[in-house]
C-alpha cells in the first residue's frame, strides 16, 4: 500500500510513500516500548534539555518546514512559520514547567506520609490531522516526552512528509533512539495499533466520526483516550460591541488556516440592532483578504487541503442556500486542478441548514441574527459541538459573566479570538471531545496519578 502527497494548489503529486506493513508497525511499537523502559527513568533535567534542543531545531528549520506544509496541505508560508515558532514555544514551556507539574503533592491524612506522585504510562499513540501538521503533534509530544512517556504517530495520510520530518527532528535534537517514531499507516491499521499490548493510551485530533471510532476501540480494550474533535464556535456580537474590532477579529478567526481550524469562528450570532452594520463591515474585511499561492509571503488564504474536502464544503454552502440562506460573498468553485475556495459569507442562516447545524471546515462565515442577548446565548448553545466561543461587548463585566457561566464550550474568550496557548488548558465538551491538552491539565492526562500511603 502507499500514501500519496498531493499539492492542493495545483493537483500535482508531490511524492508517493510506501506504508509500513502490520509487521513493521508492530516492530516499531516494540522498539518504542523498549526505548520507554529506559526513558521512564531519565532525569527531568535531561528531558528538559532535550526539549530545549528540539525547540532550537524547529526554529532553525522553520522555512523548510513552512514550505513543506504549503506544498502538502496548502498553508500559506507566513502562517506556517508562525506554527513552527509555536511548536518551539510549547517545547520550551514544558522544559521550564514539567518538573513543577510532576512534583509530588503531599496530602495530609492520619498516615505518617501520604502523597500523590505522577508516573509515566508508556507508549502513547497519537492519531493526528493535517490542518496544523506540526502544532497538533507537538502539543501532544512535548508534554508526553516531558512526563517520561514515549510516542508513536499515525499522521493524516495527506501529510506524510511532515510526519517523517518530525521523527527526524526528534533524532536531530539528540533524544535517545526510538522514543518517538512515525508509523506510515493508513486508518484501517489503527484498530490493531490500539490493540497492541505496548500501546498504553491514545490521543486523537480530528473529526467527530474518527473520534468515535477510536474511542470505541480504545474503550473495548480499556485504554485511556483524549479526543480533540470538531467545533462550530459561536462568536456573539452584542449591541454594545466595538463593531470594527468585532468584524476584524471575526474575519481573522474565520480565516485561520484558510478556514480549516477546529477553533475558527464559524457562526456569527449578531444582535438584531447591529446586524446590518456588522455584516457590512465583515463583508469589507472578508473580501479584502489575499487569496493565492501558499508559497508566497503575502498570501493570506491558500487552497483547502484536499479537493474532496473543498467539494464537501461547497455542498454545505449550496444546501444552505437552497434552504433560504443568502450568499453575499464567494460561494463559487474556481476552475482548474486545485482545491481553492473563496472567502464566503452566508446571511439569513437558520436552524435546519448545514451552516447552522454542522461544522463548516473552510472560509465560510454563517451570520445568524438574534433578537437579544438571551436568544444569542440560546443559539450559541444550540449545537452538538462545544469547543470554543467568544463574546464581543464593551461592558467587560457582562462579557466575563456570560463567558464564565452561560456559554457551553471548553474555552470562552471576551473581545478576542479563541486561540490555544501552551499555558492554558485546551479541549472541548459535547461532540467536540473530552480531556485537555496543554498547561498542567494536559501533562496530567497521560500519567498514573498514584497515591502513596505510609502508615
Ligand atoms: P479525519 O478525522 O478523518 O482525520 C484525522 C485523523 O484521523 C487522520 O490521521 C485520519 O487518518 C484518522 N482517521 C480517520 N478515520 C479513522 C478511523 N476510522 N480510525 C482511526 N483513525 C482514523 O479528518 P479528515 O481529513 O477526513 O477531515 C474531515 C473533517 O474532519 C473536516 O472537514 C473537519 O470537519 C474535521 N477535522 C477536524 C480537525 C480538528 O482540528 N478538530 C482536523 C481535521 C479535520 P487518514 O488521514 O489516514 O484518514
Amino acid at each position: 500500500m502507499s500514501i500519496k502527497s498531493v499539492n492542493p494548489a495545483n493537483g500535482q503529486v508531490v511524492k508517493i510513500y510506501k506504508t509500513h506493513t502490520d509487521e513493521q508497525v508492530a516492530d516499531r511499537i516494540k522498539q518504542t516500548h523498549d526505548a520507554w523502559l529506559k526513558w521512564r527513568k531519565s532525569d527531568s533535567s535531561l528531558r528538559a534539555n532535550l526539549l530545549r534542543k528540539l525547540a532550537e531545531v524547529l526554529n532553525k528549520r522553520k522555512s523548510e518546514l513552512a514550505e513543506l506544509m504549503a506544498v502538502e496541505m496548502g498553508k500559506p508560508v507566513k502562517q506556517g512559520a508562525s506554527e513552527i515558532e509555536k511548536c518551539a514555544t510549547v517545547c520550551e514551556y514544558y522544559a521550564d514547567n514539567a518538573a513543577k507539574f510532576l512534583k509530588e503533592q503531599l496530602i495530609e491524612t492520619e498516615a505518617q506520609k501520604s502523597y500523590v506522585t505522577f508516573n509515566p504510562l508508556g507508549v502513547v499513540l497519537a492519531v493526528m490531522p493535517w490542518n496544523f501538521p506540526f502544532w497538533q503533534v507537538f502539543r501532544f509530544l512535548a508534554p508526553a516526552l516531558a512526563a517520561g512517556n514515549c510516542g508513536v504517530l499515525k499522521h493524516a495520510s495527506n501529510v506524510p512528509g511532515c510526519a517523517l520530518v518530525i521523527e527526524d527532528m526528534v533524532r536531530e535534537a539528540g533524544f535517545p533512539d526510538n522514543v518517538f517514531q512515525t508509523l506510515l499507516a493508513v486508518n484501517t491499521q489503527v484498530d490493531a495499533i490500539i490493540e497492541n499490548e505496548h500501546i498504553k493510551a491514545v490521543t486523537l485530533t480530528g473529526s467527530t466520526n474518527a473520534g468515535i471510532k477510536v474511542a470505541q476501540k480504545a474503550g473495548s480494550v480499556l485504554k485511556k483516550s483524549v479526543l480533540e474533535l470538531g467545533g462550530s464556535d459561536a462568536y456573539i456580537i452584542l449591541e454594545d460591541a466595538d463593531l470594527e474590532l468585532a468584524a476584524s477579529t471575526c474575519t481573522d478567526s474565520r480565516l485561520i488556516n484558510s478556514g480549516q481550524s477546529c477553533i475558527a469562528a464559524k457562526r456569527f450570532i449578531v444582535v438584531e440592532s447591529v446586524a446590518d452594520k456588522f455584516t457590512a463591515l465583515m463583508l469589507k474585511k472578508m473580501e479584502s483578504k489575499r487569496v493565492g499561492d501558499p508559497l508566497k509571503q503575502e498570501t493570506e488564504v491558500g487552497p483547502q487541503a484536499r479537493v474532496d474536502l473543498r467539494n464537501e464544503l461547497h455542498e454545505q454552502v449550496q444546501k444552505s442556500v437552497a434552504a433560504g440562506a443568502k450568499c453575499i460573498l464567494g460561494g463559487t468553485v474556481p476552475e482548474g486542478e486545485n482545491a481553492f475556495y473563496p472567502p464566503t459569507i452566508l446571511t439569513n442562516v437558520k436552524k435546519g441548514m448545514p451552516a447552522y447545524d454542522e461544522e463548516l471546515f473552510g472560509p465560510v462565515a454563517a451570520i445568524i441574527v438574534a433578537k437579544d442577548e438571551a436568544e444569542a446565548i440560546d443559539i450559541a448553545n444550540d449545537s452538538v459541538f462545544g469547543l470554543g466561543g467568544a463574546i464581543f461587548t464593551q461592558d467587560v463585566k457582562r462579557g466575563e459573566h456570560l463567558a464564565a457561566n452561560n456559554l457551553e464550550a471548553g474555552s470562552c474568550f471576551v473581545n478576542s479570538l479563541v486561540k490555544s496557548d501552551p499555558r492554558l488548558p485546551f479541549g472541548g465538551i459535547k461532540q467536540s471531545g473530552y480531556g485537555r491538552e496543554l498547561g498542567m491539565f494536559g501533562i496530567h492526562e497521560f500519567v498514573n496519578i498514584k497515591t502513596v500511603y505510609i502508615k
